[in-house]
């Protein structure tokens, strides 16, 4: 990267923070494309300048960090690590962390930028960031993720803090990675901050509600979006691809509210029951095995086969891109409602549109987690914690207003959800930056 270095703590650990990001703003490929696109469409929709475009298109901040690890056997390996802080106009940065084999910077930006969007749709004092290590967790042990979760905090904390920039859990990472963070952030400073981690374990200052928060607020979009249309959400028949934090509790709250999940699925196959997935007794078989995939009550299907149900609603809950020119085609659900961040290509969305398939978009679909995420941030700061009736009644409204605000643009407009959602995260935070106005 041509990019200004600037050593942010002499003498101390060397963390490198880079402040100049991609050399174009232009849509490539994969999920960077696929949001610089996004970008460019919501731009034109909300006739901004170029100086304001180049400003939301390049991350305000990143942060490229080495993370050695000494393995368990005692030999060393050095992992790549990011955090990238998109925006932090209307707040803090905030965003998950994840830990997956195909992190790559570009993957770390489009994320962040998504968590921009996300945080100003559903209206939280934030900006957006993501951090991501390159790295299988599967092919680790548990004391092993400690020791890169410590060191890759240790590496990039010149630029995180409680009102810096908040991390939370995301792909491969838990309430126990945000534990770690915690404590080698709070053992640094010398007493303990909960505020800077969210998603953390209910012992040391969680909130109740989060664990499930993404999940919920799927739910309660998708009820919102089915309702519009007249459908009644114990009507609906629903596959769900990617049965993790995401996808595992939504299966479980679509079923508790009277859907018929008729299949899941997740890294290692599917299954299907077209009468209806048997929702505790798999739960049972995924806590016992680790995966879906054996669940006696029902047939396996692969992941082309899934996206290709005739459902009412899809979710997407695994990883990005999965809907793309290829399956796009295939897809019959009536409804896709965005589980994952960017499960669906800029090529993948304008075939579902063509063929009139409505899609509630990521950044407001999943954004449940990160206004839990808040509430959690929120009761930290107060050091005084909320009932889970509280916090589910205000997840509900939250999401029922931003969902409102979205489809009211997008009739007022004639346009897509996705459209719709991203005018107004992209608006609320030019126009963040307008008001506040440009330093120096
Ligand atoms: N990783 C989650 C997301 O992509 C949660 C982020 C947060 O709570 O900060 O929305």
């Amino acid at each position: 990267d041509p990019a200004a270095s600037v050593d942010l703590v002499p003498g101390g650990p060397v963390s490198t923070v880079t402040t100049s990001a991609p050399d174009s703003i232009a849509a490539s490929g994969g999920p960077l494309g696929t949001a610089l696109a996004q970008l460019s469409g919501a731009v034109s929709m909300l006739d901004l300048d170029a100086g304001m475009h180049e400003m939301l298109a390049v991350p305000r901040r990143e942060v490229h960090v080495s993370v050695p690890l000494r393995r368990d056997d005692g030999s060393t390996v050095l992992f790549r690590g990011y955090r990238v802080q998109h925006n932090v106009s209307r707040g803090p940065g905030k965003g998950g962390l994840r830990f997956h084999p195909s992190v790559d910077i570009d993957e770390v930006r489009a994320l962040a930028m998504w968590m921009t969007w996300k945080c100003a749709i559903v209206d939280l004092p934030y900006g957006g960031a993501k951090g991501g290590v390159t790295i299988d967790p599967r092919e680790h042990s548990e004391s092993e993720l400690e020791r890169v979760t410590r060191r890759y905090t240790s590496e990039i904390k010149p630029v995180i803090g409680p009102d810096v920039d908040i991390m939370a859990p995301d792909m491969g990472t838990s309430e126990q990675t945000m534990a770690w963070v915690m404590d080698t952030y709070s053992v640094s400073q010398g007493y303990t901050i909960p505020a800077v981690v969210t998603g953390k374990p209910i012992a040391v200052g969680g909130s109740l509600g989060r664990a499930t928060a993404t999940s919920a607020g799927v739910v309660h979009t998708t009820r919102a979006v089915l309702t519009e249309a007249g459908v009644d959400l114990a009507e609906a028949r629903i596959a769900i691809q990617g049965f993790g934090k995401v996808g595992g509790h939504a299966a479980e709250i679509f079923a508790a509210e009277g859907a018929t999940v008729v299949a899941v699925s997740d890294q290692y196959g599917g299954v299907i029951n077209r009468e209806g997935l048997d929702m505790p007794a798999l739960m049972e078989h995924f806590v016992a095995t680790g995966s879906v995939v054996g669940f006696a009550e029902s047939d396996p299907i692969d992941n082309d086969a899934l996206l290709a149900l005739e459902v009412d609603v899809l979710v997407p809950a695994a990883v990005e891109g999965v809907i793309d020119e290829r399956t796009a085609p295939t897809v019959r659900a009536r409804f896709v409602v965005e589980g994952a961040n960017g499960p669906t290509t800029g090529e993948g969305d304008r075939i579902l549109a063509k063929n009139g398939i409505v899609v509630v978009p990521d950044i407001l679909a999943n954004a449940g987690g990160v206004v839990v995420s808040y509430f959690e941030w929120v009761q930290a700061n107060q050091a005084y914690w909320w009932a889970e009736h509280e916090i589910a009644e205000k997840l509900e409204h939250r999401m029922h207003s931003a969902y409102a605000d979205v489809a009211a643009l997008a009739r007022r407009e004639d346009i897509r959800l996705r459209d719709a959602a991203l005018a107004i995260g992209v608006q609320r935070v030019s126009e963040a930056h307008k008001i506040r106005g440009l330093y120096p």
